[in-house]
């Protein structure tokens, strides 16, 4: 038995289920269950929040959520040999875990969430970094999430919450700032994770405002911010002269200077930048 329900250890149910790790799917286990606890205690106040949990593994967070009270968590793994170590977490909190097999980047989990909702989840880094994107960037605004707990590599964190005219400051950073508040609630050394991994990691908490920082559509934000940071060591005028033979003016109508770079360009200036290029 664990310390945080009466289930076998992590170690003794990857045993059990034979789920060796497999590095094409990223797989790097959290096993101590306390620290999975703590790590859903950052996500917030579960019990009357539905999760929605990407990449449960054989199940290390989905119970830390599940003892710290989540009224309903939806896991969706991509790896079907996880299934039977998962459907026991279900067995034991009759009828709060919901499992879908399947790849997160192309399942609508909506039909099965009732709000409020939070997200939590330990990914892979290209595809939480892509699903990051993703949950920042919809049309409408606020999202369907008031919150996202989510495992990065460190590097990957601080880029995150990174400020304008620091070095890890880009397309992460002022997509997450635009229309939420992000902070690193956490960092863990290689050892907290089996296999350890090559760098630390932390986790990111963002807080969804009610509101965007400033107006700007999301595609045009996203696209513009994507090519200023793609080339970030030209001018602006030449890393964004694809936007079109006026975009100089465009960028002084944003009250940026043409010569300026990505990087010294302010997140207010960017949503301007976004409504300038998307004026008639
Ligand atoms: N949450 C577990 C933990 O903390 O121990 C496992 C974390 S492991 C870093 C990432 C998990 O995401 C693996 O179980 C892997 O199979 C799963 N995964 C990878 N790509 C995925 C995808 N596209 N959709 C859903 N799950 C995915």
């Amino acid at each position: 038995m664990s310390q945080i329900d009466d289930l076998p250890p992590l170690r003794e149910v990857i045993a059990t289920h034979n789920l060796s790790a497999r590095k094409a799917l990223g797989q790097n286990f959290l096993l101590d269950l306390n620290l999975t606890a703590k790590i859903a205690r950052l996500a917030g106040d579960l019990t009357a929040t539905d999760i929605l949990e990407i990449g449960p593994g054989p199940g290390g967070l989905t119970r830390g959520l599940l003892a710290e009270g989540a009224r309903h968590v939806l896991a969706i793994e991509k790896d079907p040999r996880c299934r039977p170590a998962l459907d026991e977490i279900a067995a034991r909190y009759p009828g709060r875990l919901t499992i879908i097999e399947g790849d997160a980047l192309e399942i609508d989990p909506l039909r099965h969430l009732t709000p409020p909702i939070r997200v939590a989840a330990n990914l892979p880094y290209n595809v939480g970094t892509e699903l990051l994107v993703r949950w920042l960037t919809p049309h409408d605004w606020p999202p369907f999430w008031q919150s996202l707990t989510l495992m990065f590599q460190r590097e990957v964190a601080e880029r995150i919450v990174a400020q304008p005219g620091s070095k890890a400051y880009g397309r992460l950073s002022l997509l997450a700032h635009w229309r939420t508040e992000p902070r690193i609630a956490l960092t863990l050394p290689p050892e907290a994770f089996t296999p350890p991994p090559k760098v630390s990691s932390a986790v990111v908490h963002l807080t969804a405002l009610p509101e965007p920082r400033y107006p700007a559509n999301a595609k045009t934000l996203e696209r513009v911010v994507a090519m200023a940071f793609n080339q970030r060591r030209k001018m602006l005028r030449a890393a964004l002269k694809s936007l079109g033979p006026d975009i100089e003016d465009r960028l002084i109508a944003a009250g940026i200077k043409p010569t300026d770079r990505a990087e010294t360009v302010s997140l207010e200036a960017f949503c301007a930048l976004a409504r300038a290029v998307d004026a008639p």
